[in-house]
């Protein structure tokens, strides 16, 4: 496989799967996926991988996620909150702007932004409806396909977590789509796990950047580097060791207190919540002490 980007033919084969969560579903539509790396574009793709199977993949392991309990404060979300102080660092919030999300799953960006910014026209892709109560929001899709999708005038994209679970091949021309879509001036911001440096090579992700092999991607495409940053250093974690059972069972037991934490919250006193809320949200920073990688481009013209 040559390199999507600098279309070098020495791609190597550096890196390899390891088993993640969704075992069964994983060996079922992910069956011959191999990893080749561009050392020189510092990219990472998944090889022999199919777009249905990827579908049908997201499709099984969704089915139970649309009937979440009501979680108030979903605003101070870890995860959303973190990166938009994170955007509001660099960029203005204007008013009426036009917002993009890709894949928002059951939550997104929204709820967040509208703490800082009242007025947005907000629009997505995901397989998944969101339950919002806001106006001015438009479900464009299931997912994004760069040769289908009509996209509006955009002002922000916004992809947390959704980078790297794009067809290696699809990359580009999605990237020059946005591209077209973005009024001047747009920007995007972006979200990924650091899965190089911690050596996670897990399926559903396709796309593996260093840093540096980020950037160069974007500038290459014709946008300026407005931020960008490592989050979470590895020194002191030995992520390489770290056994996928341990890591699965963690998130189960994650997702058991959050479950827990979701029931309780409805019959207790909104001051109460919101104290819990704030402490284990907030406090815990971009959601896990894994390490990310955030990235904030404008259009050039
Ligand atoms: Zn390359």
């Amino acid at each position: 496989m040559n390199c999507l980007l600098c279309n070098s033919n020495e791609t190597k084969e550096i890196f390899s799967y390891k088993e993640g969560s969704f075992v069964t579903e994983s060996k079922k539509y992910f069956a011959n996926v191999g990893i080749r790396t561009c050392e020189n574009c510092k990219i990472s793709y998944c090889t022999n991988i199919i777009k249905e199977n990827l579908d049908n993949y997201y499709k099984s392991i969704y089915q139970n996620t649309q009937n979440k309990k009501k979680d108030r404060f979903k605003e101070f979300n870890s995860r959303f909150f973190s990166q938009v102080l994170f955007f509001i660092n660099h960029v203005k919030l204007h008013k009426n702007i036009k917002v993009l999300e890709v894949g928002p799953s059951n939550l997104g960006i929204l709820p967040s932004l509208k703490i800082f910014q009242e007025k947005i026209y907000y629009y997505y892709f995901d397989q998944i409806t969101l339950k919002h109560k806001f106006n001015n929001i438009t479900k464009l899709g299931d997912y994004f396909d760069p040769d289908t999708s009509k996209l509006p005038e955009i002002d922000l994209i916004w992809m947390s977590h959704s980078l790297e679970h794009i067809i290696p091949k699809d990359l580009i021309k999605i990237i020059k789509t946005y591209h077209d879509a973005l009024k001047k001036g747009g920007k995007i911001f972006i979200e990924i796990p650091n899965d190089v440096k911690t050596k996670s090579f897990n399926v559903p992700h396709t796309l593996f950047f260093e840093k540096e092999g980020l950037s160069k991607l974007f500038e290459k495409l014709n946008f300026k580097i407005l931020a960008i940053s490592e989050i979470n250093s590895v020194e002191h974690l030995n992520f390489s060791n770290l056994k996928n059972e341990n890591k699965n069972t963690k998130i189960e037991k994650k997702s058991f207190l959050n479950k827990l934490y979701l029931f309780i919250q409805t019959f207790i006193p909104d001051k109460y919540v919101k104290k819990y809320a704030f402490k284990h949200f907030i406090s815990n920073g971009p959601n896990s002490n894994f390490p990310i990688i955030r990235l904030i481009v404008e259009k050039k013209d």
